[in-house]
């Protein structure tokens, strides 16, 4: 009936996450507001910690790909259930560090890194970084130089695998922002250069094929063509890569019909590949690292609004006006990403309208949704946006000076508040 499992109708026909009544919790922290199951979100990080463990002997490490919702509670919950966490900017590195995370196990991306943040991943002591590029490969060099200290790096590659038709594409992949091509050699130009630099410590590679994705072959595939990088290495150089990071991008059901698989099966599969790799090929089995980002929050997520007016405009369609909109859910503006919703006063109804829930930005495309199957709804009630754990509040904004909804925290004993809400000091607090 729901597209998370989380999510189920209670005896007063409300919306319940988690066993919380979403009805009062909209009322006790107001709309918007994003409630996000704590509880769920801890499964996750043991399925993926428990899959490594079952599938390749406790081998490697889940990161938080922290892009995906970051907050200091985040990062104290990441922390608790073992995880290692990838970040991107300062932002993320001062955030996870105020919150106590253990930095050793942090992750640091980006295709540009500022000399600010580079600066602070050696102060914090961030445990790895992802080198994207020559540039910043020598800019690692200097400062790793002048700090005295010694960077654990690995490089990013471009494997040349399309996650959404697994065909192996040469220019489209080179074609990316991200990292070192594999076919035109670049990328082994930058594995000796690495090699040859004297206070990086060259740990391994990286690769990230994309989002959302719902089957395991473009991880099958990648994880080939990274064990052949490495069996060439090895052949070439004689250095054996201690380390294979396979990125995230692990799927979720967002709508009906969207059918994710476990999330133990991406460890699963991938193991049984670099396994028989490393048996046929005599090559050491390398630490591995992934990096689920929205297959750990996403379906522990829903958005809170409230329904204002609704305007029907007669044979074209019917807008259902909300509280929020792009400023807390920019998905459906920035790519007609597609969401569940349900009237969360009206749980037990049927959905006996189509209509689109329109947001209150000054943007047409401002939408959650159109067509969107729901409970006839008036102004007053509460709708819930189902799975919007992921690049949701991460994506937030203030277009408009709207202040960012609070979010909530829910698990089976309790609800906390964990972001506040912004006030409207909040908004103008840099301004002169
Ligand atoms: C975005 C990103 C992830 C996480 O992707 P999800 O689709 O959220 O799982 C992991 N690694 C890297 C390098 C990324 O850029």
């Amino acid at each position: 009936m729901f597209v998370s499992e989380n999510l189920s109708v209670n005896e007063k026909g409300n919306l319940a996450i988690n066993g919380h009544d979403t009805v009062d919790l909209a009322k006790k922290y107001g709309t918007p507001l994003y409630v996000m199951d704590e509880d769920m979100i801890r499964t996750h990080c043991r399925t993926y910690i428990d899959s490594i463990n079952r599938f390749y002997d406790g081998k490697g490490m889940a990161c938080f790909a922290s892009k995906a919702f970051s907050c200091k509670e985040i990062y104290r919950v990441m922390q608790q259930e073992g995880m290692g966490i990838d970040v991107v900017s300062a932002g993320e590195i001062y955030t996870a560090y105020k919150a106590g995370f253990d930095m050793s196990k942090a992750v640091f991306h980006g295709n540009n890194k500022t000399e600010e943040e580079i600066n602070m991943a050696a102060d914090l002591g961030i445990g790895r970084i992802v080198a994207d590029n020559v540039f910043e490969l020598d800019t690692l060099e200097r400062i790793a130089k002048e700090k005295g200290k010694k960077f654990r790096v690995l490089l990013r590659i471009k494997p040349g695998v399309d996650a959404h038709t697994h065909s192996f594409i040469s220019t489209g992949q080179i074609d990316s922002k991200f990292g070192f091509a594999l076919e035109t050699g670049e990328a082994f130009e930058a594995v000796k250069k690495t090699m040859s630099l004297e206070n990086l410590d060259f740990a391994g590679i990286h690769c990230h094929i994309g989002s959302s994705i719902l089957d395991t072959q473009g991880f099958v595939a990648a994880a080939e063509i990274m064990m052949k990088f490495i069996k060439q290495i090895k052949d070439e150089t004689g250095f054996e890569i201690p380390e294979l990071n396979l990125g995230g991008g692990f799927g979720i059901k967002y709508v009906e019909g969207d059918d994710p698989l476990p999330y133990d099966e991406y460890m699963k599969a991938v193991a049984e590949v670099v396994n028989s790799f490393c048996e046929k090929n005599d090559v050491k089995r390398p630490f591995i690292l992934i990096e689920p980002g929205r297959s750990v929050v996403g379906s522990a997520g829903i958005t809170l609004y409230t329904c204002g007016g609704r305007k029907i405009i007669p044979n074209i369609r019917t807008y259902v006006s909300i509280d929020g909109g792009m400023c807390d859910n920019p998905r459906y503006i920035l790519y007609q990403a597609e969401y569940d919703a349900v009237v969360a006063n009206k749980a037990s109804l049927p959905k006996d309208e189509k209509v689109t829930i329109a947001g209150r930005c000054c943007e047409t495309g401002d939408m959650i949704g159109e067509n969107m199957p729901l409970q006839h709804c008036e102004p007053g009630d509460i709708i819930a946006v189902c799975a919007t754990g992921a690049y949701n509040y991460a994506m937030s904004s203030h277009y408009n000076r709207l202040r960012k909804p609070a979010v909530v925290f829910v698990n089976s004993s309790s609800d906390r508040i964990v972001v506040q809400r912004e006030s409207l000091d909040d908004i103008i607090k840099n301004d002169i």
